[in-house]
């Protein structure tokens, strides 16, 4: 039998409108047996979502400021759902419970969880399916670390007796019984957990775009949708800033060889993005491109560098000194250059280059600061030739001039370094020269 683990994401529950379409679609299908709902979203842009009221509620309490103002929306957000929706549960009851803890100092986590255990209980009631709170099935030690040990076994029991329910995402608990929450955008994570936690066949996560695009619509007009992405290809497109998902929410699904797809609640017709261990890699040689701004890269030449005995761990420690990491670090027989984010190295240019100058006695360095890099990433450009030259032509068409180049051991991306002020019109090139 197909299980399918379905999340709908803060946009898709933020009003009754949204709870109609998401019963639609899981009527639509019956393999959608567990539901995992984020607290309420927006429901249009100027719009508070329900996570962010509960974390004023706390922030007042702490200083002392009364927290009825802010209460009131949440209270009325999920009044206004639960009358349209004709339901019987007492909501009342819920809500003042919830406000009497934290105005009297319940924790920030209880206080932010109590959105996705709300919601959970509105959707629980509509849908008339059972309700599992996660506090009992998703565990975390006292240091807030997750026991996905503990949280795997706790799930397969009680889902075992339980043929469809609503499991609120977001929490869970810790040793002593106190509410922990992951970071936010965490309902993703409790999701991909019980969908790995019965090796189910799909893990569907609900949300307000059809999927990934090929490259940033507000760079490239109308890009197109990726219809399916490796994990390995994702990994690498969302580190360079492209993201629906929250990070910790692959690694479960991905050792479990359950794919993802990424779905549209108010365009359930379109098929989204899959997400896959392993596509057919002859279908498209370029899955995506992604870029960030705002880099500082450090080349470091030596004549001979590279038979100097530990010239490369010199340069690495000074920068750990510093406490900065570094992005990548492309090198050459005589040369090795430090890509660092202009976030991550806080003005230390100066100290860190007569540090290097100083321990690695270097014939030159220079640093360009203002870069950007762009990944074109595919899976299937290992097995295609031409990729590289494509890329590096398109650019200098444009008129652009390429700093820095690394292809990663992978295979699956090209990375290029070129001015901040490049930027979009670089990712304009490679995204028409793959498109034509
Ligand atoms: N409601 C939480 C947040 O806003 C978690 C989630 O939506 O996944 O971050």
């Amino acid at each position: 039998m197909n299980i399918i683990v379905t999340k709908f994401g803060g946009s898709s529950l933020a009003d009754a409108t949204q709870f109609k379409k998401v019963k639609n679609i899981l009527e639509e299908n019956h393999n959608r047996k567990y539901i995992i709902p984020s607290a309420p979203g927006k429901r249009f842009s100027k719009d508070f979502k329900i996570t962010d009221l509960l974390y004023l509620c706390h922030a007042h309490v702490k200083s002392s400021i009364p927290l009825d103002d802010v209460f009131k929306l949440i209270a009325e957000r999920y009044k206004g759902i639960a009358d349209e929706l004709n339901l019987s549960i007492d909501l009342e009851y819920h809500l003042n419970i919830i406000k009497e803890n934290i105005e009297n100092g319940a924790s920030m986590d209880y206080a932010a969880s109590r959105g996705e255990y709300l919601n959970g209980l509105i959707l629980a009631n509509y849908l008339n399916i059972d309700f599992i709170d996660a506090k009992d099935v998703i565990k975390f030690d006292n240091h807030g670390s997750l026991n996905s040990e503990k949280t795997y076994s706790l799930l397969k029991d009680k889902l075992s007796t339980c043929k469809r329910a609503v499991i609120p995402g977001f929490y869970g608990s810790n040793e002593n019984g106190d509410i922990v929450t992951f970071s936010r955008g965490g309902s993703d994570v409790t999701g991909a957990l019980v969908a790995a936690s019965l090796n189910v066949d799909l893990y569907e996560n609900w949300t307000d775009v059809s999927g990934f695009l090929m490259a940033d619509p507000r760079i490239v007009e109308s890009p197109k949708k990726i219809k399916t992405i490796t994990y390995g290809e994702l990994r690498e497109l969302s580190y360079m800033g492209a993201s629906v998902l929250h990070e910790d929410a692959v690694f479960p699904v991905r050792n479990a060889g359950i794919p993802i797809n990424i779905r549209n609640t108010n365009n359930p017709e379109d098929e989204g993005t899959l997400i896959v261990n392993e596509k057919d890699i002859h279908t498209n040689t370029i899955t995506g491109i992604a870029g960030k701004q705002n880099f500082t890269v450090i080349s470091i030449e030596k004549a001979m560098m590279n038979s100097e005995l530990g010239f490369c761990r010199k340069v690495l420690t000074i920068l750990e000194q510093h406490g900065i990491s570094f992005e990548n670090m492309p090198s050459g027989i005589d040369t090795v250059c430090v890509v660092i984010s202009d976030a991550n190295l806080k003005n230390k240019t100066n100290i860190v280059v007569d540090e290097i100058k100083r321990s690695c006695n270097p014939d030159s360095i220079v640093v360009y600061p203002n870069m950007a890099l762009i990944a074109t990433v595919g899976s299937g450009m290992a097995y295609t030739k031409g990729v590289a030259s494509k890329i590096f032509t398109a650019l200098s068409d444009a008129d652009i001039n390429i700093r820095m180049i690394d292809q990663g051991s992978s295979e699956i991306n090209i990375l290029v370094g070129i001015e901040n002020e490049d930027f979009e019109k670089g990712i304009n090139a490679i995204y028409k020269v793959f498109n034509n």
